[in-house]
């Protein structure tokens, strides 16, 4: 039987607010553990919680951003349930009345766009973190991230493949991170996601019985994760067995989901009004401000790159990608570079010694102008692409790392011209000095000169090829081609 896949996702993307969501402490990563708590946080009795207001205005921003409708009246509830890393006995959140509910966002897989709806974004608090080691009968409970705030993205069960899941999980982060709203570091736990899946007979209308699939914390894990869960419900259903309702958690050592309890049902968590916290009054003026001092999101701005810049869709995709880098390709286009001569450079060689590097767009060395002069150099013929190459590799492992405020170290600059002055990697364009070589290059391979007379033309290349290795890539090919084509017709 042909299965029809049904996947809606639960994002939990940690807020980067400076303080926790309903008290002034530290939301820093990786500090000694219970270093960052206090009374509120570690609910002690009798404090009272208060809002940050950042926290509500990261979740008004990304409901903007993905076309949602704003509650103008909402309220945290609490969801009660025993853990070890939730002091409280229960965690704050937000239940029948969520900040945003009815939005979208639209994806692309196989050049169609499709869209995705939303179901909802809330605020929650996180809980803190257990840890298991020392080996003694005990466990120990950090809470600094006890009451950092994050948000819920709840998607509509719209996704049909693994890859239109990550996909979603991209598109999404991307916006996050155009918002600033959350740093999107998927290693250290600020994005998250639970998956529902469920799978059904093609053509069925209702969804089939669905797994939820915890602990994902990478999009490699998104794909696979998927995967794996898909294949297990269809073999469950080929058996003529019956998919059980439960929560499963992925594990990713062993590549597996594996049940971990029977699913809740929203009824176990005896939801009811935070009584210690006010309603949340949002006024729409608010709202309408903060539309305004939102950055141009990837969509308009890899529309704008398209039409203005005349950008393949497939460079603008990739530049939008993240908003750093589609700055450095502005930036220097700014300066003078032709558009997609800087996507090309940008998407081949910037971004392969960045990866080489284990470096993201933000941490790179070199600046646009440094890329923009030494195109200037291919222009005027002082180099040629080749060289540049070497030139741009060279240029990216010198320029020194970590350094702001570029313009307080006078001499620090290393210019594309620096490089080929030092290394003499000046394109010898005197005809002269290239003619000697061709001349020995064609009383060296007399077999390739018959060839070329018995009207073997493409074999020109070979002898360009020789002329570039004899003078290390420093010939100007069009004159060595040119002067080739004369000696060797002659
Ligand atoms: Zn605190």
């Amino acid at each position: 039987m042909k299965y029809e896949t049904v996947i809606g996702l639960e994002v939990h993307a940690q807020m980067s607010t400076d303080t926790k969501i309903f008290c002034g402490c530290s939301t820093k990563f990786g500090s000694e553990p219970n270093t960052q708590t206090c009374p509120v946080c570690i609910g002690m009795p009798g404090v009272l919680p208060v809002l940050n207001r950042k926290a509500l205005e990261f979740a008004v921003k990304t409901g903007l951003a993905t076309n949602c409708k704003f509650s103008l009246y909402s309220r945290f509830a609490r969801k009660n349930y025993f853990y070890p890393d939730l002091p409280k006995g229960y965690q704050i959140s937000q239940y029948e009345l969520p900040i945003c509910e009815h939005g979208y966002l639209e994806i692309i897989v196989d050049g169609n766009t499709k869209k995705i709806g939303i179901t909802r974004i809330h605020m929650e608090e996180d809980a803190g973190k257990n840890i298991h080691e020392g080996g003694g009968s005990f466990s120990f409970v950090d809470l600094n991230r006890a009451g950092v705030p994050l948000m819920e993205i709840v998607s509509e069960p719209d996704i049909r493949s693994p890859r239109e899941a990550v996909e979603y999980m991209r598109k999404l982060r991307t916006i996050l991170r155009y918002l600033a709203v959350c740093d999107g570091n998927m290693e250290q736990g600020s994005l998250r996601c639970d998956a529902n899946i469920s799978v059904r007979p093609a053509g069925q209308k209702e969804f089939g019985t669905r797994a939820e699939v915890k602990n994902i914390n990478s999009f490699r894990f998104v794909e696979k994760a998927l995967d794996y869960e898909i294949k297990r419900q269809i073999k469950v259903l080929d058996d003529g067995r019956k998919i059980i309702q439960e929560t499963r958690l992925w594990d990713s050592s062993r590549g597996i989901t594996e049940s971990m309890r029977g699913k809740e049902e929203a009824h176990d968590y005896r939801y009811f009004p935070e009584p210690d916290l006010v309603p949340i009054i949002v006024d729409q003026k608010w709202i309408d401000g903060t539309k305004t001092s939102l950055p141009e999101l990837p969509d308009i701005k890899r529309e704008r790159f398209v039409s203005e810049y005349g950008l393949p869709e497939s460079d603008a995709d990739l530049l939008v990608s993240e908003k750093p880098l589609a700055d450095w390709f502005e930036e220097g286009v700014k300066l003078g570079g032709e558009p997609k001569v800087i996507a090309n450079w940008m998407k081949g060689d910037l971004l392969r010694l960045l990866n080489e590097d284990n470096k993201s767009i933000e941490e790179c060395p070199l600046e646009p102008k440094q890329l923009v002069d030494m195109l200037k150099l291919i222009d005027k013929g002082t180099i040629s692409g080749k060289i540049a190459k070497t030139v741009f590799e060279e240029m990216y492992k010198r320029t020194p790392k970590n350094i702001t405020v570029k313009a307080d170290l006078p001499g620090f600059e290393v210019t594309a011209e620096l490089i080929v002055k030092e290394k003499g990697l000046v394109q010898i364009s005197d005809t002269g000095e290239i003619e000697k070589i061709v001349d020995e290059v064609i009383t060296k391979n007399p077999k390739e000169v018959e060839r070329f007379k018995a009207g073997e033309e493409k074999i020109i290349g070979f002898f360009v090829g020789q002329v570039m290795k004899l003078t290390k890539g420093k010939a100007n090919p069009q004159m060595a081609n040119e002067l080739l084509k004369q000696k060797l017709s002659a």
